[in-house]
Order: structure tokens, then sequence, then C-alpha cells
């Protein structure tokens, strides 16, 4: 009898593994090579007829990493102005994963570090985490939550 953990922790490598060929095939049809940034990825999306403006913006002390909203032909990712440039990155990333995987909404989306269990969040983040790896280093392989958002956020001292 497997145990509910040990499924989980299966289901778990196979996304990474589904995340991490998805990645590859999607780095190779925008013919981006490794090292490359999310600025670069977002800019090479045009290709594919999604157009992305990324700027930074003031988010005080509201409890909010960076946001994506759809605007006409564009999406528009917005992350903290004060994030620095590790965390910046990495909220981009994870807007882009909302944008690549479909899971944004009329409305837009929010990054909030409390939503971020949430089964689509887990899903972004699987994404975002394989896609910045692979960026960096032309490498799928990563430790287990090694930079997951939340991770990073709450390393940094950044959660609110
Ligand atoms: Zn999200």
């Amino acid at each position: 009898m497997i145990g509910e953990s040990a499924l989980r922790g299966l289901r778990e490598l196979h996304t990474r593994r589904a995340m991490a060929r998805r990645v590859r095939r999607l780095t190779r049809e925008l013919e981006l090579v490794p090292p490359f940034g999310a600025r670069d990825f977002a800019q090479r999306l045009a290709r594919k007829r999604v157009y992305i403006m990324i700027e930074p913006r003031r988010m005080g002390r509201q409890p909010i990493y960076g946001s994506c909203k759809p605007d006409g032909e564009y999406y528009h990712i917005y992350y903290r102005d004060d994030a620095g440039a590790i965390l910046g990155e990495r909220i981009i990333w994870h807007e882009l994963g909302h944008i690549v995987l479909g899971y944004v909404t009329p409305d837009g989306h929010e990054v909030l570090r409390r939503d971020l269990n949430s089964e689509e969040e887990r899903l972004v983040e699987l994404w975002a985490e394989a896609m910045e790896t692979y960026a960096g280093s032309g490498r799928t392989q990563s430790r287990a939550n090694l930079t997951g958002l939340g991770r990073i956020i709450d390393d940094l001292g950044k959660a609110r």
C-alpha cells in the first residue's frame, strides 16, 4: 500500500518532468539559447503573438508581489519596485507562467504570498522554477523548492 504523501511525491516528480520537457520545447520553439532572462523570454513570445509589457510598480505596504492583467492585445506584468533584482526576476517568471499556462482571467491576477499554495499557483510555480532554472543554466534539474517564490519571499524577509 502506497501512502498519500508518496503518491503526492510521485505526482510532483511527474509534473516536474513534464514541466522540464515543456520548458525545453518552448525554449527551442522560441529559438532562445540559455542563459537568458525573463524579459528576453517575454519579448520573444511576440513570435507567438503574445505581447507583454513589464513594469515595476509601487505596491507599498500591500501584501502583493506582482500582477498580470490582460489588456486588449497586451498583457501587463507589474512587479514590486522594491523587490530587488532576484525577487523581481522571479515574480516576472511567475507571471509569465500564468500567461503560458493559460491561467489568466480577464480580471487579471495578483501574487499574494498566502495564495502560493493553491493547486493552480503550485503548477505556475513548478513552471516558473523549471523555466528560470533552464533559462539561467541550460539545465532542467533543480532541487525541490530551491527557487520557489514563496521560499524566496520568506528568505529575503519580504513577506507582508
Ligand atoms: Zn500566481
